[in-house]
């Protein structure tokens, strides 16, 4: 059996790569000083994967900033706009032009804006959307890809695989930004570019190709289908004697099975990790002679193989192929894994022989070949580790798993329905009408951050520490007082990350050091790991919200992070349903929101921003999902009286398709992100006659730009035509963070000099 890796992380186990690119973004180190980095961790990882004994060596999967941004490169899709970044500014090279498609150009006179990123399928990383134009051109503008073909050949003396996208993946990846066509009519003008690439390779001397095509594990239409069949009917035509391998990932092939195995391809990668059921029909579909691939290390998720499990794939598939046509591989890209688990010397040793990361999933590929050629101490070692992680009294608690079994419809459910405690609450918390407030954060100074720093390393005292946090939490709240706000926030300087706070002070989640993995750019994040059945031991916000409180006459709102934007920050648990993981979160958010409320505290939101992000990639999934999010939630939030005000929060959503489901998640106001587009996204809303009180957005976050009275009052304006003025509230869009102060307050003056005018005017 052959041993391959799809893709290996970029950045480097010390993040090597993000230091390199910020520095040569501030003009610290010039281009050369960038490439050697570069070019040290390719060899650092070619090197790395041959020692662990893959067979086939991934190349081009290294990218600076986005694989997908290096694909527009390559094939010449670059927009108009940045043309003048070579042509009109002396010295300027290809990696100027990339980085200015990425993150946009604003020097030497030009102001030209970045390319639009989004979510990488479900994932965490984001990726550059690739723009076409009706009459889109491609032609090879990059040498990137043959480069690294020669240099990953140089560097380990074997033929390695040249990563790419695949070219109907990299059509429907991309976003046309005129209207009358669609992107896959585009197919047709790009395949000879990718013929051309590929033969270029094959001159090159190369062997094996990796073609990403994870749409086909997605729901396609008709006519993406066909787009497939197409476009490897032409390359096999074009390239003959190369091998092709088709990966998929993400998702089971399901009722693409047909159209997968029979494109004219040497092989075909499945995500067994994510879709294991698909491997008895796509083996009975097979045609004689294609190999397969079989992906059985999770790509996604920190947690040992569990080789038994592995192994069932492996045989299974080479009783019916034949071990000449089985490969095998992690599930997908380790792009999305931490790096290396041998650094993490602060960890608990026995939670570490839970775990692996990048370097430990390509020795457990190793291994696993080692035991089909019948090193069975191996098998032994391993199902010791599995069979301990299964039984750890650290992971299963009794008491936890039988509280989310015994949860019931009345745990999901207010006492009363939304009219009779919208009653209660108006005449409770006496509002005016069109009331104002805020997401929660406010900006996090040099100084707060310093305050939470030194108080991590013990350079000051907790007594110190929170008498100084005390002091900023009261300035800012005498100055929401001052400016008019009617519903006051303490502001989260207590607080690092929204996921990472609460995961600290819960049972069964636990941090690394280095177990970074890349979100956008040189972005990286460090998500919680999950390992264990969660349990809160003790109150976490209520010191604070209370303390806040204490300050003020007005209400003051407390604030939470909801259980499934908990989950989808988090690594999770592979050992029980995602679902399973969520409720037991639920539950220890529900016993905060209670003890908030006996503390005496009216108004409490619980911030659920990636609910969406949740969303199953396949249509088919998502109401299950939606139907457990969602009472997830409402499991978290109505443990509480009727007059008890309930918010919730959500930013980066469309509503359109998910609506019915927003709604049925019954806070009594929900906060949303809609300046930027100018109330449409409050649509979804009205169309559907959202009946409980909500807050638009009134300005955009994102930017330090200080919006206009005007401009806010006319966004009211269209806010009131689309919803009964009594439900609407005046808000941000977001919370104040990364915002700086003087900026946040101008901003909120006028935002509720806007909320007094349409007072008067509505
Ligand atoms: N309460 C959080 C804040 O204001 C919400 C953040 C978010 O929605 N991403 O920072
Ligand atoms: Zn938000």
């Amino acid at each position: 059996m052959l041993k391959h890796n799809l893709g290996y992380p970029r950045m480097g186990a010390a993040r090597q790569l993000k230091k390199a690119c910020e520095q040569y973004w501030q003009g610290r180190i010039g281009r050369s000083e960038l490439f050697v980095t570069a070019k040290r961790l390719q060899e650092e990882h070619w090197q790395l994967q041959q020692q662990a004994g893959m067979d086939l060596i991934p190349c081009n999967d290294f990218s600076f900033y986005d694989h997908v941004l290096d694909m527009s490169l390559l094939l010449g899709a670059v927009p108009d706009r940045y043309a003048p970044v070579v042509t009109d500014v002396p010295g300027n090279a290809e990696i100027d032009l990339y980085f200015a498609m990425a993150r946009g150009y604003q020097q030497h006179g030009l102001d030209i804006t970045a390319m639009e990123m989004t979510k990488w399928f479900d994932t965490n990383y984001h990726y550059i959307v690739p723009e076409f134009t009706a009459n889109q051109q491609f032609r090879i503008i990059s040498n990137k890809v043959f480069n690294a073909f020669d240099a990953a050949r140089h560097t380990t003396g074997t033929i390695p695989k040249p990563v790419l996208i695949g070219p109907v993946s990299y059509l429907l990846l991309g976003k046309e930004k005129e209207r009358g066509f669609h992107r896959i009519s585009l197919l047709e003008k790009l395949l000879p570019v990718y013929i051309e690439v590929l033969q270029k390779l094959q001159e090159a001397g190369a062997v094996w190709v990796q073609l990403d095509e994870p749409f086909l594990a997605m729901d396609l239409s008709e006519a993406e289908a066909a787009a497939f069949r197409n476009a490897y009917a032409e390359i096999a035509r074009k390239c003959k004697g190369l091998k092709l391998m088709i990966a998929t990932y993400f998702e089971g092939l399901r009722d693409n099975i047909q159209l997968a195995v029979n494109l004219p391809v040497c092989c075909l990668h499945l995500d067994l990790t994510r879709a294991p059921h698909q491997l008895e029909a796509v083996l009975a579909a097979m045609p004689p002679k294609t190999s397969l691939s079989l992906g059985v290390v999770d790509g996604r998720n920190i947690w040992k193989n569990d080789y038994e499990r592995s192994l069932s794939h492996i045989r299974k598939a080479v009783a019916v192929l034949g071990e000449d046509r089985v490969m095998i591989a992690p599930g997908c890209s380790l792009l999305h894994s931490p790096a290396d688990l041998s650094l993490e010397t602060a960890l608990d040793p026995e939670m570490r022989s839970w775990m692996a990361f990048a370097k430990q999933k390509l020795h457990e590929v190793y291994e696993l070949d080692a035991i089909v050629a019948g090193n069975t101490a191996l098998l032994e070692a391993n199902s010791v580790a599995i069979a301990g992680r299964r039984t750890s009294a650290r992971i299963h608690v009794p008491a936890v798993k039988q509280r989310t079994q015994a949860i019931t419809d009345a745990d999901a459910a207010r006492l009363s329905a939304f009219p009779e405690r919208q009653r209660v609450q108006t005449e409770k918390l006496r509002l005016p009408l069109l009331p104002t407030t805020t997401i929660g954060s406010f900006p996090q100074t040099d100084e707060v951050r310093q305050l939470r720093a030194q108080f991590r390393k013990g350079a000051i005292t907790a007594e110190q520490y929170d008498a100084a946090i005390e002091e900023v939490t009261l300035s800012a709240i005498r100055w929401q007082e001052e400016v008019g706000l009617d519903v006051l926030v303490h502001g989260e300087f207590e607080r690092n990350d929204m996921v990472e706070y609460f995961g600290e002070m819960l049972d069964g989640f636990v941090f690394t050091q280095n177990g970074w993995v890349q979100s956008y750019g040189s972005r990286c994040v460090k998500p919680p790991v999950i390992y264990g059945d969660v349990s809160r031991p003790r109150d976490m916000t209520v010191r604070w919200t209370q303390f806040a409180q204490a300050q003020t006459e007005l209400p003051m709102k407390a604030m939470l992070t909801g259980p499934v934007t908990i989950l989808q920050w988090s690594f999770v648990r592979d050992d029980q349903p995602r679902s399973e993981t969520t409720y037991q979160i639920a539950l220890a958010i529900r016993d905060e929101v209670q003890a908030l409320e006996r503390a005496g505290i009216g108004i409490i939101q619980i911030d659920e921003p990636a609910i969406r992000e949740g969303l199953p990639l396949r249509r088919a999934d998502r109401e299950a999902y939606l139907h457990w999010a969602v009472r997830a939630f409402r499991v978290a939030a109505c443990g509480v009286k009727d007059e008890t005000q309930i918010h919730t929060h959500m930013c980066y959503s469309e509503f359109n398709d998910i609506i019915e489901h927003i709604a049925a998640m019954d806070a009594d106001v929900i906060t949303i992100e809609t300046s930027r587009s100018q109330m449409e996204l409050l649509e979804a809303f009205a169309g559907f006659r959202y009946p409980n009180e909500i807050g638009p957005g009134v300005y955009d976050i994102h930017s330090p730009r200080v919006p206009g009275v005007e401009e806010m009052t006319a966004l009211l304006r269209r806010a009131a035509q689309l919803l009964p003025v009594r439900n609407l509230w005046v808000n941000p869009d977001c919370g104040l963070k990364t915002r700086k102060w003087p900026e946040t307050k101008a901003a909120l003056e006028n935002m509720v000099a806007a909320a007094r005018e349409a007072r008067v005017l509505f």
